[in-house]
C-alpha cells in the first residue's frame, strides 16, 4: 500500500463528500461566478459563453488486472478547460468521489490561477474514481500507466502537464513522466510536474504553496499597517500547506496563537512554539498534533480554531470550512486562503458585510501552481536551479499579483476574491480576442 502521509493533499480527500452533504454542485458555482464577474466586467456574451465551457472532455475507460487477477474497469477524466495563455495546466486527483462536474469545475478554477498570477498556463484537471487506500502500490502504478496511456495523445510539455493532486504523489508523477518518455522514445520530464526531485522535480516545490500563502499574507498586512511582530495567526490544518506557512510566519515574527490538524488543535495566546510542534508532528503518529503537550498550549477543537481570538485565520485543511453558522463568529480582520474552497458562497457575504478581508484560494495559493511552472521551465531548459532562486522568482509572482488584486479591488469597490476573478477572466478573454475565434 502506499502510505497516505505519502499522498499529496490526502486529508482533503474527506472534504469531497462534505461538499457533496453540502448539496454543492461545484460546476455550478463556477457558473455562477462567472456570470456575476461578466456582469462586473460587461463581458461579450460570446466570450462568457466560451468560458463556461471546457474545451474538451475526454472520459477514459482503465482496465486493470488487480492482484488477485480480477479485471476492474475505472473511470477516469481529464477536462481541459482552457488554453488561450499557454499550455493546460492541473492535477490528477485518484478519489471515490470522482464526477465529471468536479473535474470541470477543478479545470477552469485552475484556468483563473494560472491566470490571476499571470503565468502562461491555461487550466485543465483530471480524475480517476478509485479508492487508492484500497490499492496496492502494483495496482496503482498499473491503473497510473494504463490512464495515462490512454490519454497520451492530448498530454505534452506544450500541450497539457498534469501535477499531483489529492491521494496522487510524486512517485505516481514519476510514472506518469515514464510512460510518456517510453512511448516517445525520449526523456520527456517537462510533460509533468511535482516529480521526485532525483527525476527533475523542483527545489522548492514541495514549501512553494505555504510560502506563497506567507508572502501574501505579509503583503495584506503591510497595506492594513499591521506590524508582523504585532500580528497573531490562527491556522487550520497542519499538513503540507498549514505546517509550511506556520514555520515561516513564525519565522518572520508573527504569533502563531492556534493550530490544529484532523485530530484537533492547541492555543496559546501567547504564541506557540512552532519549531516544538513540528519536532512532534515529524515522529507522532500519523504525524498528528494529537498527544502534544507543553506548557501554556490549551487544547481546542476545530471549530474553535475558526473563532479564535487572532488577527489572521489561515484555512488550510479543507473545502467548505467557514460557513454561514461559524461565519458571524469569526473574529479574525484577515482570512488567507490556504486551502480550496475552505469559505462557502453564503460565508462569503456574511465575511463581507462584517468588513473581513479574505483573500481568496486562487490567488492566496497559487504558490503551489507557480512552483509547478518553475519545475516545467527547468524541465524544458534541462537547467535547475537553486533554492534561493525559485524563492526570489516565487516572492516577486506573488507580491505582484496581490499587489494587481488589491489595486483592481479598490479602483472597483469590489472584494478581493472578485478582484481577482475580475482580473483572472479578463486576462482569458483578451487572450481569446487577440487570438480570434477559429476559423
Ligand atoms: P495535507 O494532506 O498535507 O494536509 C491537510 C491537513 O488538514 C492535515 O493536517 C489534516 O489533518 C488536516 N485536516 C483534515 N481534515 C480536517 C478537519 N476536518 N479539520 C481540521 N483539519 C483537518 O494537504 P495540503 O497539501 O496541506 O492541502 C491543504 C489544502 O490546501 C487543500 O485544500 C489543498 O487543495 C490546498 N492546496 C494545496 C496545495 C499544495 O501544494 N499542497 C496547493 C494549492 C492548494
Amino acid at each position: 500500500m502506499i502510505k497516505m502521509r505519502d499522498i499529496a493533499g490526502a486529508a482533503v480527500a474527506e472534504a469531497i463528500p462534505r461538499q457533496r452533504e453540502l448539496g454543492t454542485n461545484p460546476y455550478e458555482m463556477v457558473l455562477a461566478q462567472l456570470d456575476g464577474v461578466g456582469k462586473e466586467l460587461d463581458l461579450d456574451r460570446g466570450l462568457l459563453e466560451i468560458l463556461k465551457r471546457p474545451e474538451r472532455v475526454v472520459e477514459v475507460s482503465v482496465p486493470v488486472v488487480m492482484d488477485d487477477g480480477r479485471i476492474e474497469v475505472f473511470t477516469g477524466y481529464r477536462v481541459q478547460h482552457n488554453s488561450a495563455r499557454g499550455p493546460y495546466k492541473g492535477g490528477i486527483r485518484y478519489h471515490p468521489d470522482v464526477t465529471l462536474d468536479e473535474v470541470k469545475a477543478l479545470a477552469a478554477w485552475m484556468t483563473w490561477k494560472c491566470a490571476v498570477v499571470n503565468i502562461p498556463y491555461g487550466g485543465g484537471k483530471g480524475g480517476i474514481k478509485c479508492d487508492p487506500t484500497q490499492m496496492s502500490e502494483g495496482e496503482l502504478q498499473r491503473m497510473t500507466r494504463r490512464y495515462v496511456t490512454m490519454l497520451l495523445p492530448l498530454l505534452g510539455p506544450e500541450k497539457d502537464i498534469p501535477a499531483p493532486d489529492v491521494n496522487t504523489n510524486a512517485t505516481i508523477m514519476d510514472w506518469i513522466m515514464d510512460t510518456a518518455s517510453i512511448f516517445s522514445g525520449h526523456y520527456l520530464p517537462g510533460i509533468v510536474t511535482g516529480k521526485s526531485v532525483e527525476l527533475g522535480g523542483a527545489l522548492g516545490r514541495r514549501e512553494a504553496t505555504g510560502r506563497g500563502v506567507t508572502i501574501i499574507t505579509k503583503e495584506v498586512l503591510k497595506r492594513l499597517g499591521m506590524s508582523l511582530q504585532e500580528t497573531t495567526v490562527a491556522i487550520q490544518g497542519y499538513g503540507n500547506v498549514g505546517s509550511v506557512s506556520a514555520t515561516l510566519l513564525a519565522q518572520e515574527g508573527c504569533r502563531i496563537v492556534g493550530v490544529s490538524d484532523i485530530s484537533g488543535g492547541f492555543y496559546n495566546p501567547n504564541g506557540l512554539d512552532i519549531p516544538d510542534i513540528n519536532r512532534y508532528v515529524r515522529t507522532s503518529p500519523g504525524h498528528l498534533l494529537r498527544g502534544y503537550t507543553a506548557r501554556g498550549a490549551a487544547p481546542i477543537s476545530n471549530e474553535e480554531l475558526l473563532t479564535l481570538q487572532a488577527d489572521v485565520l489561515i484555512p488550510a485543511a479543507m473545502e467548505c470550512q467557514i460557513t454561514e453558522e461559524n461565519a458571524p463568529e469569526v473574529r479574525a480582520r484577515v482570512i488567507v486562503e490556504g486551502a480550496n474552497g475552505p469559505t462557502t458562497p453564503e460565508a462569503d457575504l456574511i465575511l463581507e458585510e462584517r468588513g473581513i478581508y479574505v483573500v481568496p484560494d486562487i490567488l492566496a495559493n497559487a504558490g503551489g501552481v507557480v512552483g509547478s511552472y518553475f519545475e516545467w521551465v527547468q524541465s524544458l531548459q534541462a537547467f535547475p536551479w537553486t533554492e534561493e532562486e525559485t524563492n526570489a522568482r516565487l516572492a516577486r509572482i506573488m507580491s505582484q499579483s496581490f499587489a494587481e488584486v488589491w489595486e483592481c479591488a479598490r479602483e472597483r469597490s469590489v472584494t478581493l476574491r472578485k478582484a481577482a476573478l475580475m482580473l483572472a477572466v479578463n486576462r482569458v478573454a483578451e487572450a481569446i480576442r487577440r487570438r480570434g475565434i477559429f476559423p
